[in-house]
Order: structure tokens, then sequence, then C-alpha cells
């Protein structure tokens, strides 16, 4: 579904993503593990179009190494950045709502708004609620809620479980498998290895900008080198 090609990004001096390809396969969960540093969010960040690169990527068979990034997710591509950017003086309903404002299909925006509220009953029970009242967990979940009321095809997730507490990153990993349940293809960038590779079908190590090993979920877990770096083993 997205398949990326010699990608790089450069900031000035610093060449952060060097020269990379990865694939994502429709219907797939793929992770980017790897260090704080190491280039996950630039490559996110290049596939949108949020910043310079050279390289090539496709989506679906179409080339969109050079549309602009409004484009990119009416054709289907929804990234939730780092930091669950919620609009705090909006509701939640509201917020939901604002997730599908590229879409020109109004009739099944109240379809994807229960579809959206059957993964996160919690945020049915407090619609009217301003966002900013919400945890930080809940922002998280409203911040995929809203991705979804885009009804994205490929839905890319920058560190969804950053900062929250254990308990809340094992509901936020449920929900993913959720979504991808659904019929979503995930690509999911992630420092907590050990999660990430639990669900994924396939995974790629960065390490300063480069991609150094790729894997399985599965064979990834067990690798030496894996358990060392990432998942505190010896
Ligand atoms: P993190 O988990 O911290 O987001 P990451 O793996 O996503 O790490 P990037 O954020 O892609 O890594 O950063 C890769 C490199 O590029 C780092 O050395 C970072 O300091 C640098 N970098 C990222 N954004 C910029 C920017 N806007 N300007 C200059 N350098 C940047």
């Amino acid at each position: 579904m997205l398949e990326v090609k010699n990608l790089n990004v450069r900031y000035g001096g610093i060449h952060a993503v060097r020269g990379i390809d990865f694939n994502v396969p429709e219907g797939s969960i793929v992770t980017l593990i790897g260090a704080n540093g190491a280039g996950k969010s630039s490559s996110l960040r290049a596939i949108c179009n949020l910043v310079k690169k050279t390289g090539n990527v496709a989506f679906m068979g179409q080339d969109i190494s050079k549309i602009p990034t409004k484009d990119i997710v009416k054709m289907g591509i929804t990234m939730v950045p780092e930091g669950r950017r919620v609009f705090s003086d909006l509701t939640i309903y509201e917020n939901l709502i604002l997730g599908a404002y590229t879409r020109k299909d109004k009739e099944n925006v109240k379809k994807d708004m229960e579809w959206v509220y059957s993964i996160f009953p919690r945020l049915k029970e407090r619609e009217t609620q301003m966002a900013g009242t919400l945890s930080g967990g809940e922002q998280q979940m409203l911040a995929l809620g809203r991705a979804l009321m885009s009804r994205p095809k490929l839905l890319m997730l920058d560190e969804p479980s950053l900062g929250l507490a254990p308990i809340l990153v094992k509901d936020v990993f449920s929900v993913i498998k959720k979504i991808h349940d659904d019929g979503v293809t995930i690509l999911l960038i992630e420092q907590n290895a050990r999660m990430a590779l639990k669900i994924a079908d396939y995974a790629y190590v960065l390490e300063t900008g480069t991609i150094t090993l790729t894997g399985t979920g599965e064979e990834l877990l067990q690798n030496d080198k894996v358990l060392k770096a990432y998942l505190g083993g010896v």
C-alpha cells in the first residue's frame, strides 16, 4: 500500500534519514522502532510532505512524493503526531467532527462517529465536555478518534504511548489492534519496542537514520541485538 524508496531527510548539516526503504502492505501493522533521534518522526513527516525530503513515496501505486500534505490526507493517509494535540477549548464532539472536515460524504460522517464511539465509549459518555478537561490518556484516545474521522486507509501513529502510565499504554495498544481489525492499515512509530513488536506484522529498526534490522514482529522480539538494545535484555 505504501512503498518508500531511498528516503532522505536533511536539516541543514544533519542527515536525519539516510536513504531508507520500507513497505507497508495493505491490511498490515508495520512498526519503525529505534532510539530517540533515530529519525523515526522525520520519516513519517517526510511521507506526508511536512518536511523537505528526497526519494520516492508511492501510495496505492501512485507517486505521492511531490503532492501537498492536504491532498495526501484526501487520498487516505492520516497522521497522529506526537503529543496528542487536541483542541482544549472545543468539546470532544467538536474535536471529532473537525477530523472529518476534508470529507464530502457527510452522510457517512455520522456513521463513522458511531464507529469511533464504539471504539472509545468514554468519548461518547463525555462528548459535550471540553477536551482540555480530559486526562493525558483520554486526550490520546481523542487524538486517535479524530484521526479515524477522516476515514484513513493508512493511519500513521507517532509515539502514541509516549508519557502514558503503563496501564494506559496497554489500552492504547489494544485500541490500535481494534482499529486494525476494523480494516485500517497502520504504520506505527514507537520507543516502546516490546509492545510495538507484539502487535506488528513487520518491523524495521532505525539507527541514526539507517535501517539496521528488519523482520516480523515475532522475529525481532527474539533477536539478540533487539533484546539488548531495545527490550532491556542482557
Ligand atoms: P524522537 O523519538 O525524539 O522523535 P526520532 O527517532 O523520531 O526521535 P527525529 O525526530 O526524526 O527522530 O530526529 C532525527 C534527527 O533529526 C535528530 O538528530 C534530531 O535532532 C534532528 N531533527 C529533527 N527535527 C529537526 C528540525 N526541525 N531541525 C533540525 N534538526 C532536527
